[in-house]
């Protein structure tokens, strides 16, 4: 059977992978020049490092499992992090549970409930609770009004916006879990995974492994209609011409599916449009010198253009980078007035956050600096959302969704796509 798959991100690719092992003609549309969607990759001096920052956990079973098959495992290092929290214009360290016991800007009891917290949020199974309470009314209620304002408000409000309040118990329950599994046995000990050379290593060998079983990846080939002919096969027209197949697979976010389906039942295209996105905006430093000792820092700190800095060669070493290697990310709002400004005023903004956080920077520290920005980057995840995720299949026959969105109880990421990409060739298969 001929299948299109609609994205070249990890999702799209994973299905790509299992639906040609399964003997189908599979196709990739992409709309970008290049593969990997969030996953993507730029230069940076002799190497490739990931648009936007990525590591894996040792619980993210499915994309190691993955990268094993595809005899990549030892492109995977483990990496023990260091990481901090900038509050009261003050880097706090926050690696290690040592670390939250001698956290100055909270009360000791504070630091203990927020300690237990964390750690029970591993134990616990059934998110189904934490549906119907915000997660703000939770950690109140569980760590204490302190706790929320100092650590959990800014962290929410950094990576929801104005919709911050509305965030699921469940969002939080499970940030909370993986954290706590990342560590396995040694609580003390958080270990990260990042591929040698960026994982732009594993989705280059997905995409050639599709091309080996006979498909094809067709890059800057936008899907701009998806419609059924009266034959039962499925139209699609792209910037690349018009081609048919028995099966479509999308892998964008819902509303760009709503977009170009104009057959899907209006009730549906309305589920579809009221699944909300934030947007990220990602800066990347290359700089002659380190920032800190440390990987990741929450900037706790309100009032700042952005929320987190990332010292990527900090956890992974500056070998192939000739440079020092810092993101600078913020997610907001796609009607924030900050997502529209140029390139250059966005820049200027960070440079001066970050002169802020260490005020011995100096501009001749940078090398090169490169902006990204994502529309659609992390799905808002409100209270009952079970309820509002669309299935696979979707109305219109032989057509099927796959998307971060439906990604649930875990957040987006990785090694989620790679299982949501198994799951949607599976239900294609089984609907053939
Ligand atoms: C800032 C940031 C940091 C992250 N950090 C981590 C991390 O540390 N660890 C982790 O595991 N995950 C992380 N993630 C999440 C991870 O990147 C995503 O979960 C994953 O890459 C999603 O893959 P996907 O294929 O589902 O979606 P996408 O990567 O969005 O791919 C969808 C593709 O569809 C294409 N497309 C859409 N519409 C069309 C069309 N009409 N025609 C053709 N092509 C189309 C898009 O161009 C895109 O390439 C991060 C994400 C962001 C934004």
């Amino acid at each position: 059977m001929d299948i299109a798959v609609v994205g070249a991100g990890m999702t799209g690719l994973t299905a790509g992978i299992r639906l040609s092992q399964n003997g189908h003609r599979v196709t990739i549309y992409e709309k970008e020049p290049f593969i990997g969607g969030l996953a993507s990759s730029v230069r940076a001096g002799s190497a490739n490092v990931d648009r936007f920052y990525h590591h894996i956990f040792v619980s993210d079973t499915d994309i190691l499992a993955l990268i094993n098959e595809l005899g990549l495992k030892d492109s995977i290092d483990w990496y023990e992090p260091k990481n901090a929290i900038y509050l009261d214009y003050f880097l706090h360290p926050f690696t290690s549970p040592v670390d939250l016991l001698l956290f100055k800007p909270l009360d000791l009891i504070s630091r203990i409930r927020m300690g237990l917290l964390v750690l029970s949020s591993k134990f616990i199974r059934d998110y189904t609770p934490f549906e119907t309470v915000t997660a703000k009314d939770w950690i109140i209620k569980r760590s204490g009004k302190k706790a929320y304002e100092k650590i959990w408000e800014p962290l929410l409000k950094s990576k929801f916006d104005i919709d911050s309040d509305n965030v699921s118990g469940t969002w939080i329950w499970n940030k909370f879990k993986l954290r706590g599994s990342s560590r396995g046995k040694n609580i003390g000990r958080e270990k990260l995974g990042y591929m040698d050379n960026g994982f732009i290593v594993l989705l280059d060998k997905m995409a050639d492994y599709i091309k080996q079983q006979g498909g094809s990846v067709k890059l800057s080939s936008e899907v701009i209609s998806i419609n059924k002919t009266e034959n039962g096969k499925i139209e699609l027209k792209t910037t690349a011409g018009i081609s048919y197949y028995d099966r479509v697979l999308f892998t964008g976010a819902p509303r760009l599916l709503a977009d170009i389906c104009h057959e899907l039942p209006s009730s549906y295209s309305k589920t579809l449009e009221d699944i909300k996105y934030k947007a990220n905006i990602c800066l990347i430093l290359e700089l002659e010198e380190s920032l800190s000792p440390y990987y990741w820092i929450t900037v706790s700190q309100k009032g700042f253009p952005f929320v987190l800095v990332i010292e990527h060669t900090n956890l992974v070493g500056t070998n192939g980078y000739g440079s020092h290697i810092v993101y600078l990310s913020r997610y907001c709002d796609m009607t924030d007035p900050i997502y529209s400004m140029s390139d250059h005023e966005i820049i200027s903004k960070f440079i001066t956050g970050l002169k802020i956080i260490f005020p011995n920077f100096n501009d001749n520290n940078i090398i090169k600096a490169s902006l990204s920005k994502a529309p659609l980057a992390q799905p808002v995840v409100t209270l009952n959302y079970s309820s509002r995720i669309p299935g696979l299949k979707t109305p219109l026959e032989g057509v099927f969704l796959a998307s971060m969105s439906q990604i649930y109880p875990e957040d987006r990421g990785l090694n989620y796509a790679v299982r949501l990409g198994e799951k949607a060739a599976n239900e294609i298969i089984d609907d053939l």
